[in-house]
């Protein structure tokens, strides 16, 4: 039976496990330990993911990520009547430890009654908020399962993510000339001042509904008394809708050639990669089919949410792999404001068990 006190432990226990993207060992430990106590075998990939397999053809793959996002080190977790959060110094880690609670208590449930489930091939992964990296990393050869549950949504299990954007990384490194500020700063060429001529002729925020930009990052300069030479920027931008992705794309690139123009002597440089690939789930698709009909079966309303951000999700699709990202009861994410719904996080449990007995 689905335990509410064992899930608020099971969850404070993990929280308190500092995981960094980066820092999983110790996490990754402790998960293969739990798997191990309910009867699974899971070890470590090459990248570190924790990862365990079936030979099973009928199979379902349950996933979440263990790293969390700063300041998340010494996380306390406190338990209110409906509600676990931090402190207010750190993070949660509701996100995606809500996620690998509800999948460990689903599973120590089923164990527990001696029921009867499918076969599961569990992949918990690692330095996802950094890039989705672990999951870039899986050996996707190696699993049986073409089908997978992501439980890294904000809001209750029933929450469903429909549409996943495109996200483009991109760093532009701007070369000037060093002088000195005092002395002689008609030899310098500024590379703060040919960044700043630039981000102002780039898009700022939200684009349209379906797009956004953001320069996240920007750093240059030596020292007071010196003219700039390098200033590095670092931005994205994210849309559902690939013609989008390829004006912006244009964009970009002609705003960098028209500084380029204004200031020959300067060298400008930009990397741009794809960090990952849009989807959109059809009303057909099988994987969605199965958790509606489970979490009706719960008695709750399967809600379908467009997502702006990006998961493991977009790898595994892109893999071959049809899966589905649901709530997992926190949130807030990645603020010192972040908690997670109890009796959510129990109804994720509760979903967890139904999947899998719905063979
Ligand atoms: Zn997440």
């Amino acid at each position: 039976m689905i335990n509410r006190e064992r899930i608020i432990n099971t969850f404070c226990e993990l929280a308190k496990i500092d995981s960094l993207s980066g820092q999983e060992l110790n996490i990754s430990k402790e998960l293969i330990k739990r798997l191990s106590n309910i009867g699974i075998k899971a070890k470590l990939d090459t990248y570190g993911n924790v990862v365990s397999q079936t030979n099973s053809e009928k199979t379902l793959i349950l996933s979440a990520h263990m790293d969390t996002v700063q300041p998340g080190t010494n996380v306390k977790p406190i338990v209110t009547s409906d509600r676990i959060s931090s402190d207010g110094t750190t993070i949660l880690g509701g996100d995606c430890k809500a996620g690998i609670t509800a999948i460990l208590e689903g599973l120590t449930s089923l164990k527990e009654d001696r029921a009867d489930y499918t076969d599961v091939e569990i992949i918990f992964t690692r330095e996802e908020e950094i890039g989705l990296h672990g999951a870039q990393n899986l050996d996707f050869n190696k699993l049986n399962s073409k089908e997978a549950i992501i439980f890294d949504g904000e809001g209750p299990v029933s929450q469903i993510t429909v549409e996943s954007p495109t996200a483009i990384e991109f760093d532009i490194e701007i070369t000037g000339r060093a002088a000195h500020a005092g002395v002689e700063p008609e030899k310098g060429i500024s590379a703060i001042r040919i960044a700043a001529d630039l981000i102002t002729r780039l898009p700022q925020g939200r684009i349209d509904s379906e797009s956004t930009f953001n320069i996240g990052r920007i750093y240059g300069g030596s020292v007071r008394n010196t003219v700039p030479e390098k200033t590095i920027l670092n931005g994205e931008f994210r849309s559902l809708n690939m013609e989008t992705v390829d004006s912006i794309n244009i964009l970009l690139k002609d705003k960098i050639k028209e500084i380029q123009t204004l200031y020959p002597d300067a060298l400008i440089k930009e990397t741009i990669l794809e960090n990952f690939e849009s989807y959109q789930i059809t009303d057909d698709d099988p994987v969605l089919i199965k958790i509606q009909n489970a979490l009706l079966k719960l008695g709750l309303e399967p809600e379908m949410k467009p997502s702006g951000g990006g998961t493991d999700g977009n790898i595994f699709r892109k893999n071959g792999v049809d899966s589905i990202v649901v709530g997992m009861a926190t949130h807030n994410m990645h603020t010192l404001r972040e908690y997670v719904t109890i009796s959510d996080l129990v109804d994720a449990a509760h979903f967890c068990e139904a999947i899998l007995k719905s063979k």
